[in-house]
């Protein structure tokens, strides 16, 4: 039994690692592309592997996320495949489009990734209770994905792949831990993802708003300042001193990152 397979198309790369990184988290395979062209070209390599949903950004430079859902449509192998698709907001005329040529659902940029992952959720379960449905009316066999759950217990393996260190700091996502040597520490749940979020994307620096978007969700309208004083709380747990932090490092006028592999 495989997992749900996800395929992202979007051509913001800050975007595309977002939401692939939010749905590897949630146990899904996925994968992303900048363009519909370099999604059909690996659709064709690896000879039509089972996709459920395709998750597609509206705005793409050449072929748009309607073209795409057109093709995908018209194709034998995913023309039942859901598509999500992602689009700006107040463009009403394309979203009823989208709709009458095929997508299963729309998400409006800019969206909090809370919300979105529960509309992935609900978009797949909705499937599997209409492939079941149907099975039981036709006989005809369920896909394999629809019979598994699409939350996973993650194999060993996933788990291992889950820890990030850097230093003396373990990151153990599988346990959704913190440890400073050998010690345990406390952190809150915002903490603790934006630890995450940092110590992934190590030698990056972000902004105050980036980390607001990717941390708190699109939807969040709170302060940039918000973020200066989680990172202080980090501080505080993270660094031998935090008066002189080595670990999530100021870049003066613009942000934080966290420092870079040695
Ligand atoms: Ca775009």
């Amino acid at each position: 039994m495989s997992r749900p397979q996800l395929i992202i198309v979007e051509d913001e790369q800050s975007i595309a690692e977002l939401l692939e990184f939010n749905l590897q988290n949630e146990g899904y395979a996925c994968q992303s592309f900048v363009s519909g062209e370099d999604m059909f070209a690996y659709l064709e390599k690896e000879a039509f592997p089972p996709v459920t949903l395709f998750i597609l950004d509206l705005m793409l430079p050449n072929m748009d996320g309607l073209e795409i859902c057109e093709r995908l449509r018209a194709s034998q192998t995913y023309q039942y495949s859901l598509v999500m698709m992602l689009t700006a907001r107040g463009t009403e005329q394309d979203k009823v489009k989208g709709l009458e040529i095929g997508a299963d659902d729309y998400v409006t940029k800019p969206f909090g990734i809370r919300e979105f992952l529960a509309r992935v959720r609900a978009l797949l379960r909705r499937h599997v209770k209409m492939l079941r449905q149907q099975a039981e009316n036709q006989t005809s066999p369920l896909p394999e994905y629809t019979l598994q759950a699409p939350n996973n217990p993650p194999s060993p393996e996933d788990d291992k792949r889950k820890q990030i260190r850097a230093g003396d700091i373990t990151l153990d996502d599988a346990r959704h831990v913190v440890f400073k040597d050998k010690q345990e520490l406390e952190m809150t749940h915002r903490e603790y993802e934006l630890l995450k979020f940092l110590m992934l994307h190590r030698g990056n620096a972000y902004s105050r708003d980036d980390l607001l978007n990717y941390v708190w969700g699109y939807d969040y309208s709170g302060e940039t300042r918000t973020v200066d004083v989680h990172i202080r709380q980090l501080r505080r747990k993270i660094e031998d001193d935090s008066s002189k932090p080595e670990l999530i490092q100021t870049v003066r006028g613009f942000g934080y990152r966290f420092k870079e592999e040695d």
